[in-house]
């Protein structure tokens, strides 16, 4: 088998996300044969460092021998049974752990099968919530400037980034967006959370919960804020009773130096949203843990018609909870918040050579993610495509929101692959003037 001949097949009845098509014209689609650690390789044998996780999903790398184990393990035990009505230990370890893992106070899991999904189960069980109360005015949900949530309807109707949700508009719920902190200052945080308190006196009556990103919105091109701004958005919500949905679908799982956001801010959300790292990369699922105070709003008689009914085929698939289970294994056995922040430390000093060149104009930094934005190139030019081909030339894969280069990559990558990563990225931006 050759590159060439499955880009061909593929392109006779594969249609793919994100993308116009039309551009496999001229962009190369990059068939994979096998991956391993940090590397994808295509059936040329030409090999790729995934700086960006997959989609930013991997954690441990690809083919990881311990995940592949457990789950094979779980393959010939039981694969899935449906989750209404029954049960299995994969998931209720699962649920366990999770339990202990988050925030305090978030005691009870509730699963399906990606961010999206998840998100929508999050707005739903808010809204849900507030109705068993007796507040059936509470119909809005609120987010921030410039945020992501996925692209199911009511997922893109929290979000914020034009790109996806424009087309769509006319479809969408009705939601408000309150600023975001403009930077990683603590001024900013308090200036936004002064604008959402501004708005909860003006509205909390019909508020339902405000959704946010903890610390780094990313695909709205990684922009990151102060941990302040969680404490304060905490205290708002409590004082005018709106629930807080944290979105960790991206954030969750190591990425901003803690395990989750926010416990790095040291707040409970409400809803606490997670996919993406929870399987590290292998599966899709997702969960949302809320506070046994929400799921005691809809634990009544049946006949009452209070109870979340809400599901998808594949809740708490035996398969993905095994492998979130040696995830979490992993986290664990091999200290990996410990090793993060040595791996952040080295990304973080390689990322300030990046000042030098002309056409940066600013670089960012949270955990385990690093972000250059560029000067302001027009979007026509798409740049981010031409630091993309460059990349693949030079064997690392790096996926530009726009003007905005970033490097997100598994938690197992090496010093010297750090070095090839960044490095790459150098070339291609100081080749764009
Ligand atoms: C990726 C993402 C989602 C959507 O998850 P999918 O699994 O792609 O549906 C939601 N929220 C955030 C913050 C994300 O990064």
């Amino acid at each position: 088998m050759k590159n060439l001949e499955l880009k061909n097949r593929d392109l006779e009845v594969l249609w793919h996300p994100c993308t116009q098509m039309k551009d496999h014209e001229v962009l190369p689609l990059i068939p994979i044969k096998k991956a391993h650690g940090v590397y994808l390789e295509d059936f040329e044998g030409n090999s790729y460092i995934d700086a960006v996780s997959s989609w930013w999903v991997n954690l441990f790398g690809h083919t990881n021998k311990y995940i592949n184990d457990k789950i094979k393990e779980q393959l010939d035990t039981l694969e899935h049974v449906m989750l209404a009505g029954f049960t299995h230990e994969p998931v209720v370890r699962l649920s366990e752990r999770l339990v202990k893992l988050t925030p305090d106070g978030l005691e009870k899991c509730f699963y399906s099968d990606n961010g999206s999904s998840a998100v929508e189960v999050a707005l739903k069980m808010s809204y849900h919530a507030h109705l068993n109360d007796g507040k059936k005015n509470k119909t809005i949900f609120v987010s921030l400037s410039n945020s992501y949530h996925g692209e199911t309807i009511g997922a893109l109707s929290v979000g914020d980034v034009e790109l996806y949700k424009d087309t769509y508009k006319p479809l969408l719920l009705k939601t408000i967006q309150t600023p975001v902190p403009s930077d990683l200052s603590i001024k900013a945080a308090q200036d936004a959370a002064y604008e959402f308190e501004e708005l909860c006196k003006e509205k909390a009556d019909e508020i339902s919960a405000i959704i946010l990103e903890p610390l780094i919105q990313g695909a709205g091109s990684m922009h990151m804020y102060h941990t302040e701004f969680l404490v304060l958005v905490r205290e708002i919500c409590n004082k005018y009773d709106v629930h807080l949905i944290a979105d960790e679908v991206m954030v969750g799982f190591g990425r901003t130096g803690e395990l989750f956001a926010c416990g790095k801010a040291n707040i409970t959300p409400d809803f606490i949203v997670l996919s993406k790292g929870l399987t590290a990369g292998y599966l899709p699922l997702s969960v949302v843990l809320t506070t046994n105070d929400i799921y005691a709003k809809f634990y009544c008689n049946y006949n009452e018609h209070k109870a979340f009914l809400h599901s998808h085929s594949y809740t708490g698939n035996a398969l993905a909870c095994a492998c979130a289970n040696a995830t979490l294994d992993i986290f664990e056995n091999d200290n990996i918040i410990e090793k993060n922040r040595v791996i952040a430390k080295y990304m973080g000093d390689s990322l300030q050579k990046f000042l030098e060149l002309k056409n940066v104009e600013s670089i960012r930094q949270t955990g385990m993610i690093c972000a250059i934005n560029l000067k302001g190139y027009a979007p026509e030019l798409r740049i981010g495509l031409k630091v993309y081909n460059y990349g693949l030339e030079k064997g690392v894969l790096l996926r530009p929101l726009g003007n905005v280069i970033y490097f997100m990559p598994p938690y197992i990558i090496t010093n010297e692959e750090i070095d090839k990563m960044m490095n790459t990225a150098y070339d291609a931006i100081k080749l764009l003037d």
